[in-house]
């Protein structure tokens, strides 16, 4: 499937483009759409299938229009189990949300310096990538509003649970709003993510490539 047929925002083919990429990956090809109609999914995919894009573009497509809530919080969170896959998510963010004006990213990972995070906490911030136990380290002390946050991604979350992550995704989610369309990504659906899945999502499709 062309990603030109997925109805993604002009601005987010334009930056696909540039990366060279001509056929959307299959659980591209089934996610977006699903995500661009609003619904919570709940995904089966291994690394190297194209996940990353897969909840990347239709949560940057909506940053082509303004919030409709005022604040400098973030509008798309992805926790995420590791520093380096984090870090790998944000820099695809900046990737495929060029063409967006202005796309003010932030990376808040366990094992990194706090000073650069705090410098990037103290501006207004369109999407977070974090780690579990540093994002909670910065909401305990007051410098998260979510108040704006509209898609919230739960990326490799069996391996999240397999490090000791459920309090913490769980207090991080009881402080998003309602409202929020959630995506979770997951090498297995069965068993304890199956559980937290069923607890964090509402009416989710279920995807499995
Ligand atoms: P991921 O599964 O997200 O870790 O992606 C695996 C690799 O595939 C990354 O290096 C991506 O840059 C690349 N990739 C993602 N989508 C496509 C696509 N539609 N066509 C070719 N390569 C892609």
């Amino acid at each position: 499937m062309q990603f030109s047929e997925l109805g993604l925002h002009p601005f987010i083919l334009k930056a696909i483009e540039a990366t060279g990429y001509t056929e959307a990956t299959q659980v591209q090809a089934q996610a977006v759409p699903a995500a661009l109609a609003g619904a919570d999914l709940l995904v089966s995919s291994q690394t190297g299938s194209g996940k990353t894009a897969a909840f990347l573009l239709p949560s940057l497509h909506r940053l082509a229009e303004p919030s409709a809530v005022p604040g400098n919080g973030p509008r798309i969170l992805v926790l995420a189990p590791t520093r380096e896959l984090a870090q790998q998510v944000e820099k695809a963010a900046r990737t495929y949300g060029k063409e967006l004006r202005r796309l003010r990213t932030a990376s808040l990972v366990g094992g990194a310096p706090y000073g650069p995070q705090l410098k990037q906490l103290a501006q207004p911030v369109d999407i977070v990538v974090a780690t579990p136990g540093r994002l909670m380290d910065h909401m305990e002390r007051g410098r998260i509003d979510f108040s704006r946050l509209e898609v919230l991604v739960l990326d490799e979350a069996d391996r999240m649970l397999d490090m000791g992550f459920i309090d913490d995704i769980e207090a991080i989610v009881a402080k998003t709003p309602e409202s929020r369309q959630t995506l979770l990504f997951s090498a297995t659906l069965d068993g304890v993510v199956g559980k937290l899945a069923r607890k964090l999502t509402r009416d989710a499709q279920r995807i499995e490539v």
